[in-house]
Formats: structure tokens, C-alpha cells, sequence
């Protein structure tokens, strides 16, 4: 029906979550109409992204050097981690204010039944940071949805058996059961980091 080029750019928008088919036509006739320079100013910021955002090579946040900005941050509370699933998560938890510390991110949540086992994260690497002696707290700030939660009760676990000095918490609950934390406004949010209890 379209010219490759055009099928092309359709089959492609329409890998982006949230875009059923008939968007990905939209976007792309979008694109066609568009100025030649917005249309590759779009190209060129996808192109940057993959190129130069990496990961931090502590916590896992993406990173546009060897470490992100909040582990680059001398100010940060050092002792304290605050253990999440995506980067995204770690906005989120940033928007509150409510936290000093440093993050772990995890690339994901435990899910068995979608063959996300525990080597699939970064959970190794999250023992490893703790084992290195200067961690007083670990929140666990996974989502309050079942992998969430499953998630939370294995490292909850390991850190016990590896460093039972340690104090791990949870976020306190009034978030929002099922949903994930990035859809929690800031208020509960803070309060549940606020809030949270002994795990
Ligand atoms: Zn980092």
C-alpha cells in the first residue's frame, strides 16, 4: 500500500510501546509533512541517545560518563542505597526530595514465568556493593505489584544472609497496589520513602 520507505518508518513507530498501527500511520505521514530539519533532529537526538547514554557503572542508571550524576555527587549519602527497577524509578523517587542516598537500579523485576530469574538483573552486582562494608540502610523501592514484591523478599533475603548488619526496609504502604512507582504522585511517594519499615 505505501512506498518501502514509508512501510519501513510505520513498521518502526509502531514497535514504540503505546503505538497501535493506526498512530504509527499517523506519526509517519507526521514525519513526511514535517521540515526535512525537524524530521532529522528526531534521527539525530534517537542516534545521540543510543551512542552516548551508557549505563553507570555502580548503580546502573543510565549514565552519559563511567557514573551518573547521582553517584558522582559527593554530597550523596554514601551509606544509604535505594534499590529500584528502571531508571525511570529513579526519577520518580528524585521528584520527592526525600531522598540523600544512592540508588541501585535492577534492569527489571524477578518474574519466573517470563524467565527473568535473578542473574537477569543486576542483584549480584547490588551483594557486591553491599559486601563492600560502607552500607548502613538498603531501601528496597521495587513496585507494589507481585514481581515488585517478589523481588523485594529475594534481595530482602540475600542482604540478611550476606550482611544481617544491615538495615533493609521497604517503602511504607498507601502506594497504589499493582501499579507501578512511576504513576505515584509525589506525595505518596515522599511519604511512603518517609514512612518506610524494617523488612
Ligand atoms: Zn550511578
Amino acid at each position: 500500500m505505501y512506498a518501502p520507505p514509508v512501510q519501513h518508518l510505520i513498521t518502526e513507530l509502531s514497535k514504540l510501546p503505546g503505538v497501535g498501527g493506526r498512530t504509527a500511520q499517523r506519526l509517519a505521514f507526521h514525519l513526511l509533512r514535517a521540515s526535512e530539519e525537524d524530521a532529522l533532529a528526531l534521527a539525530d537526538a534517537i542516534r545521540e541517545v543510543k551512542e552516548r547514554i551508557g549505563l553507570c557503572e555502580i548503580c546502573f542508571n543510565l549514565a552519559d560518563g563511567p557514573t551518573c550524576r547521582i553517584c558522582a555527587d559527593e554530597r550523596r549519602d554514601f551509606e544509604l542505597i535505594c534499590v529500584v527497577e528502571e531508571p525511570s524509578d529513579v526519577i520518580s523517587i528524585e521528584r520527592t526530595h526525600e531522598f540523600r542516598g544512592r540508588y541501585h537500579v535492577l534492569g527489571g523485576a524477578l518474574s519466573p514465568i517470563d524467565g527473568i530469574d535473578p542473574e537477569d538483573l543486576k542483584i549480584a552486582e547490588l551483594y557486591e556493593r553491599v559486601r563492600g562494608g560502607d552500607v548502613r540502610e538498603v531501601v528496597i523501592a521495587t513496585n507494589p505489584t507481585t514481581t515488585g514484591e517478589a523481588t523485594a523478599l529475594h534481595i530482602a533475603d540475600g542482604i540478611r544472609s550476606i550482611a544481617p548488619e544491615i538495615s533493609v526496609t521497604r517503602l511504607a504502604s498507601g502506594l497504589p497496589v499493582g501499579a507501578d512507582l512511576e504513576y505515584a504522585d509525589e506525595l505518596t511517594l515522599g511519604r511512603a520513602l518517609a514512612g518506610r519499615r524494617a523488612v
